[in-house]
C-alpha cells in the first residue's frame, strides 16, 4: 500500500498519515480530520504507541458490552472510514451491529463518498443517508441520525466523536463507548466506556475480545462490564502519559 518498509520504526504512524492523505483526496476525510489525526498522533506518541493494559480492559468491556445490545450501532465519520474501513466491517459482523455514516461536518457528497466506501470493503447496509431523526440538544445539521440507526441504539459506538455531540448522545440514555487518544478530552470523559488508544488499534482488538467472548453468557458479559471502572481507566491513561515513559 506505501512504499515503506514493516520493518521501519514508524511503518504504523506512516500508512495512518498515507491513508488520512488518501482519505482527503477520495473526499471521505475533512481537512478538520486531518487537524483531529495530528491531535490525536501526539497523544499515541505519549502513550508509546501501544495498547495500555487499562485501554485493553475497556477494549473487552466495550465488546460485551455490544455484545450484550439489542441494537447497537457503529458510528462512523470520515478518519475512521479512511484508517478501518475493514476493520469496521468485521467487528460489525462479530458483534451484529449497523454501521451509521455520521458526519460533525456534514455534507451529501461525503456521506455518499463514505458509504460508498464503506460498501467496498463489504459492509451490506450502511445507515445515516434517511437522516430522519435528530439527536436532542444539537443544531439541526450535527444532530441528523438514523431512527433505525444512531437514535433508537441501545449501544453506540462513537470512534473520535467531538465532545458535543458526544455529551448529547450520553443524556440519551444510551450505552456509549468512545475511542479518543486524549484522556482529558470532553468525548471520553462522557463516556460510560472510554478507550485511549488509537482506532487502528482499538477496532481490531475490540473484535479479538468480541470473538473470544462469543459464546460467554450474559452473566459474563454483564460482569465484565460491571467490573470496568471508566475514571480508573481515564486516570491509568493521564498516568501513563505523565510517566514519560515513550
Ligand atoms: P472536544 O473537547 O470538543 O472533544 P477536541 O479538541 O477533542 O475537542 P475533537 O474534534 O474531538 O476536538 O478532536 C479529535 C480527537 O480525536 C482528539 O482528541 C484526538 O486525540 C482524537 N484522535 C485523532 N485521531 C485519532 C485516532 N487515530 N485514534 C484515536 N483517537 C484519535
Ligand atoms: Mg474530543
Amino acid at each position: 500500500e506505501i512504499d515503506v518498509p514493516e520493518s521501519h520504526p514508524r511503518y504504523q504512524s506512516l500508512l495512518t498519515r498515507h491513508r488520512i492523505e488518501h482519505g482527503v483526496e477520495a473526499g471521505i476525510t475533512s481537512k478538520q480530520g486531518l487537524i483531529a489525526q495530528g491531535r490525536g498522533e501526539a497523544f499515541d506518541y505519549l502513550l508509546g504507541e501501544e495498547t495500555i493494559p487499562s485501554a485493553d480492559a475497556a477494549e473487552r468491556a466495550a465488546a460485551a458490552q455490544l455484545l450484550l445490545a439489542d441494537h447497537p450501532v457503529l458510528s462512523v465519520n470520515g478518519n475512521v472510514a479512511a484508517l478501518v474501513p475493514d476493520e469496521l466491517v468485521e467487528l460489525a459482523d462479530a458483534v451484529d451491529a449497523a454501521l451509521e455514516v455520521n458526519l460533525f461536518n456534514r455534507t451529501e457528497a461525503r456521506m455518499e463518498a463514505i458509504a460508498d466506501h464503506l460498501r467496498a470493503h463489504g459492509a451490506e447496509d450502511v445507515k445515516g443517508l434517511t437522516a430522519d431523526a435528530r439527536i436532542p440538544g444539537l443544531e439541526h445539521e450535527r444532530g441528523k441520525v438514523d431512527t433505525d440507526g444512531i437514535y433508537e441504539a441501545d449501544v453506540v459506538l462513537v470512534p473520535l466523536e467531538d465532545g458535543d455531540r458526544a455529551e448529547a448522545l450520553g443524556e440519551m440514555d444510551k450505552a456509549e463507548i468512545v475511542i479518543d487518544l486524549n484522556p482529558a478530552s470532553r468525548s471520553p470523559r462522557v463516556a460510560s466506556i472510554p478507550i485511549v488508544d488509537n482506532v487502528i488499534r482499538a477496532v481490531p482488538n475490540i473484535t479479538a475480545h468480541a470473538r473470544e467472548l462469543a459464546d460467554a453468557d450474559s452473566r459474563t458479559l454483564e460482569r465484565i462490564v460491571d467490573e470496568f471502572d471508566a475514571d480508573e481507566a481515564l486516570e491509568a491513561a493521564e498516568e501513563r502519559i505523565r510517566s514519560g515513559e515513550f
